[in-house]
């Protein structure tokens, strides 16, 4: 059998504690997880790739099958390169399903050797978003719901 190698995938801009629910779950299920942090040159980032990196080492210290990687380009070919067999999505809502099913499927289509799991998020965090946790601190909200300690420094330090 396979090593099981998933990759869990996003711009973590910033990691929220629903990317940790979801990390620390899936890597429960699996011989090594990647946290695959997208760096696109074209997209604008709030935090530098080397922060974002600082933030999901902190919060995933204790888990000794997590690896951080940066990805850029089609995730099935990331895949392919590390073969890594898994693809690990969070699920919040409806609406995320409608987003992620084609994706999903094109990505099957693609590498068929590469399956999709979808894992439902925790009903607590299910309103736990990268860009509502900016908002709420952009107008100086209580972010302590949304993130980690590290990540609620690195975002309240941004300037506007
Ligand atoms: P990006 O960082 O590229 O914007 P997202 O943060 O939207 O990507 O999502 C990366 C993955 O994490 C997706 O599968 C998404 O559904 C999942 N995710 C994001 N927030 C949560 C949450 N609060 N609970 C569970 N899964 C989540």
């Amino acid at each position: 059998m396979s090593k099981k190698i998933a990759v869990y995938a996003g711009s973590f801009d910033p990691f929220t504690l629903g990317h940790l629910d979801i990390a620390v779950r899936g890597s429960r299920l699996v011989d090594n997880l990647v946290i695959a942090i997208g760096n696109n040159p074209a997209k604008k980032y709030m935090l530098s790739f080397q922060q974002r990196v600082e933030l999901i080492e902190d919060a995933c210290r204790a888990i000794p099958n997590i690896e951080i990687k940066q990805f850029h380009g089609l995730l099935v070919t990331f895949c392919q390169k590390i073969e890594a067999n898994i693809i690990l999505r969070g699920l919040r809502s409806e609406k995320d399903l409608s987003f992620e099913t084609p994706i999903a499927l094109a990505n099957r289509k693609m590498a068929p050797m590469v399956e999709t799991v979808f894992l439902l998020a925790d009903p607590s965090l299910q309103f736990v978003s990268s860009s509502l946790a900016k908002e709420v601190a952009f107008y100086d909200g209580d972010t302590s719901h949304f993130l980690t300690p590290l990540a609620e420094k690195y975002i309240g330090d941004v300037d506007y």
